[in-house]
């Protein structure tokens, strides 16, 4: 199965994933609140709305989860549909208690549109400890038809407990998807790294902040797919500190210096 196909869910790359949930969410009760991990990218959130409008569309198709036309799936995709809600922490680092305590009343309303609501947190790892114990709260009497959809690239930072009563899905970086056009030249780097140990020899190559995260994204690729094969401690470990490079990247001026120290690290 190549990872530039769409899938069900009508997105490029994680098609077992978007199956996956999309069969999920059309045959079962819904879980009160699902854990949707991954990479930092556009498509976990492009995912997780399409599978929004599946909940909503009357217009599908019978080979269709959802039409992508009618004003539900307009709007949701707008995120303006009063019965989903995109919740972004955008002024501060952290989500606060008073900013769960916002979301948690609104949720609490009856759904406008729809039979349910989705209130969906992308970074949700952002959320303090007083905040993450405050939502756990709300989960502890969950409501039959309001489901919270949680997004984070660092699942290791959530609190045990929280993680626990969520449902997970994991997005994976794709080589062909993320770096579609670089992953011969990021190959030729990185083999060039190997042999001569020298991190200079790949920095030097990449002279713009993209151009790191690009070859970063190529990084964790290559661990998640050697680690299908086989999964060791090291690889685990080794994503870890990928997705926490690339964290530290994107607000970061010295990148170049980053990525070398990075790479020093893993010989
Ligand atoms: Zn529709």
């Amino acid at each position: 199965m190549s990872g530039m196909d769409k899938g069900t869910l009508g997105v490029l790359g994680n098609v077992t994933v978007q199956d996956r949930l999309f069969r999920y969410l059309g045959s079962q009760r819904i879980h009160p609140a699902l854990i949707f991990s991954g990479p930092r990218s556009d498509s976990k959130l492009a995912i997780v709305k399409n599978a929004a409008k599946t909940l909503f569309c009357r217009l599908s198709g019978p080979n269709q989860a959802f039409c992508g036309t009618c004003s539900a799936c307009d709007r949701i995709e707008r995120e303006i549909f009063p019965d989903v809600w995109v919740w972004r922490e955008l002024d501060e680092e952290i989500i606060k208690i008073e900013s769960i305590r916002e979301i948690c009343t609104r949720m609490a309303l009856s759904p406008v549109e729809g039979s349910c609501r989705v209130c969906i947190i992308d970074d949700c790892h952002r959320m303090n400890p007083a905040a993450a114990n405050a939502f756990l709260k709300t989960l502890e009497e969950p409501n039959q038809s309001h489901y919270f959809w949680l997004l984070t690239s660092q699942l290791g930072s959530l609190l045990p407990t929280l993680r626990s009563r969520c449902l997970e899905f994991s997005f994976q970086p794709d080589i062909r998807r993320v770096v579609p056009d670089r992953a011969a030249e990021f190959d030729g780097l990185y083999q060039d790294f190997l042999r001569s140990g020298d991190p200079y020899r790949v920095t030097h190559k990449l002279r713009e902040k993209s151009d790191v995260l690009a070859f970063v994204h190529y990084l964790q690729a290559r661990v998640r797919q050697e680690a299908v094969n086989d999964s060791s401690w090291y690889q685990i470990h080794e994503f870890e500190r990928l997705m926490e490079l690339e964290h530290r990247l994107r607000s970061n001026a010295s990148y170049g210096l980053l990525l070398e120290s990075h790479l020093a690290a893993i010989r």
